[in-house]
């Protein structure tokens, strides 16, 4: 269980994946898809694709 450290929403398994995936592996706070999206200055959906991308590849994160 783990929550967004700036908004404090709860935390989907993906949303922890992507942002070990695309951040920091050994991260033991995350942020949410959309607080990411702001972070990295992207679109939510681009989080969305680099998360269907990852899944896709089979990452172990993701599964
Ligand atoms: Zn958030």
């Amino acid at each position: 269980m783990a929550y967004c450290k700036e908004c404090n929403k709860w935390l989907l398994l993906d949303e922890i994946a992507i942002y070990r995936r695309l951040i920091y592996r050994d991260a033991e706070e995350y942020l949410c898809k959309n607080c990411l999206s702001e972070e990295m200055k992207v679109d939510v959906s681009e989080i969305d694709k680099k998360i269907e991308h990852f899944r896709s590849i089979g990452c172990t994160l993701f599964n």
